[in-house]
């Protein structure tokens, strides 16, 4: 019998497996993918997330070619009104006062390598599970079948281990999507102030500039009524262009995708002995970039609740560990990343520009996830 078994190989799943190998804990992940993802997905890693991975050895491959994000600028595009935010604001609570930007798919094949060979097995996607009062079988689409005290459903938001331990989830889609463009032009010469991250505003809305290694992502809001097609449209696309960076109506773009935003919450992380974490127990709208972030952090604490439920100590330990997570997405994580807020921003740069230094702290440890990071972690 393996001590635990963790369904899924995506970011999660790697960080919950590589945390209790480091603690000297067996483990074994089952993952449906013949190998790993290598889709565009999250790209913003928060400081609290660069502390743990730097903790597993694992922060050095994510740093060439990223992004170091130090400070966050909101504009109006109309009155040139800005404001900033330096993240050295949090410098005495983590080793990595900033923001990195990098694709998540370049995190998990440094995870992957850091485990012993043969710990991930891939092709093996769970599809049953049984458990008693002593531990977990879990069988795959592959003919295997595998025992652990304990299985982790870090599968992602279909959620194939939730659904097989009877854990129910309240989901639902935002209304409006999101159109995302790419463009090699370096943004920072065109808009003042600009770092690696911006917000710019008009009267009626607002659309993100996100800097990554070889492009930067434009983010605007593309509302309900409004079919894919019509978003992926190159005369809609130079509009929203326009409206928000005059001038640059014309930029290059290299790519350009329409995805929507979905808010999902497990209503509990735990059924006896499988446990959740990571998109399986909760989905954001990417606002904020705090999803995977979360799901890490997820994986950090379970580690350590773990390592000291396996050492001897009560197995309600587990309890108030799933308690703890599942109060942060319900209070922070789902109200932060809230499409609806930004729906309606108000004078979002007049706020900003209004902050006190201390209340300029307490919102950048919010925004980098300080406050909520090391939650159900056992005291
Ligand atoms: C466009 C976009 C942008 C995003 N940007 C950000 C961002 O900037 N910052 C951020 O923090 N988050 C962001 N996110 C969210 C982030 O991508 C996810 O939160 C993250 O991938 C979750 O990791 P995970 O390991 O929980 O799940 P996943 O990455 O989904 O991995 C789950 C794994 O489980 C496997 N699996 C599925 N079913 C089974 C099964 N039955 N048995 C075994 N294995 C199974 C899958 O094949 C997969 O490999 C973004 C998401 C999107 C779509």
């Amino acid at each position: 019998m393996t001590d635990i078994l963790i369904a899924g190989a995506g970011p999660v799943g790697l960080t919950l497996a590589l945390a209790l190998h480091r603690r000297g804990i067996g483990v074994r992940v089952l993952e449906k993918r013949e190998g790993l993802s290598s889709a565009s997905r999250a790209s913003t890693f928060h400081p609290p997330t660069l502390d743990a991975l730097d903790a597993l050895g694992v922060l050095a491959p994510l740093l060439p070619g990223g992004v170091r994000v130090n400070r966050i600028l909101w504009r109006r595009v109309d009155s040139g009104a800005s404001a900033t935010v330096d993240l050295a604001i949090v410098s005495r609570e983590t080793r990595f006062p900033h923001r990195w930007h990098r694709e998540q798919h370049y995190l998990t094949p440094a995870l992957l390598a850091a485990l012993p060979p043969g710990t991930v097995r891939f092709g093996a996607g769970v599809e049953a599970m049984e458990q008693t009062d002593a531990g977990v079988t879990l069988r795959c689409a592959d003919g295997s079948a595998h025992r652990g005290r304990y299985a982790i459903g870090c599968d992602g938001a279909s959620g194939a281990l939730r659904a097989l331990a009877g854990i129910g989830v309240e989901a639902s889609d935002y209304a409006h999507r999101v159109l995302r463009l790419l463009t090699p032009l370096d943004l920072r010469a065109h808009v003042p102030d600009l770092d690696g991250l911006g917000y710019l505003h008009d009267a009626a809305g607002s659309c993100s500039l996100l800097r990554m290694p070889e492009v930067w992502r434009l983010i605007f809001r593309i509302p309900p009524e409004m079919p894919d097609e019509a978003a992926m449209e190159e005369d809609h696309a130079r509009a929203r262009i326009a409206r928000f960076l005059p001038g640059l109506r014309d930029m290059p773009v290299a790519g350009r995708d329409v995805y929507g935003v979905k808010r999902a919450m497990a209503v509990a992380y735990r059924a006896g002995r499988v446990l959740l974490a990571g998109d399986a127990a909760h989905l954001t709208n990417t606002r904020g970039g705090m999803n995977m972030n979360a799901g890490v952090h997820d994986a950090m604490t379970l580690a350590a609740t773990l390592g000291a439920v396996l050492r001897g100590a009560s197995d309600a330990l587990l309890d108030a560990w799933a308690a703890a997570r599942l109060h942060v997405v319900r209070e922070a994580l789902l109200p932060r990343t809230d499409a609806r807020v930004a729906a309606s921003p108000g004078d979002e740069v007049a706020r900003m520009a209004a902050l006190t230094p201390e209340q300029a702290r307490a919102w950048a440890r919010e925004a980098c996830m300080l406050d909520i990071a090391r939650i159900g972690a056992p005291g």
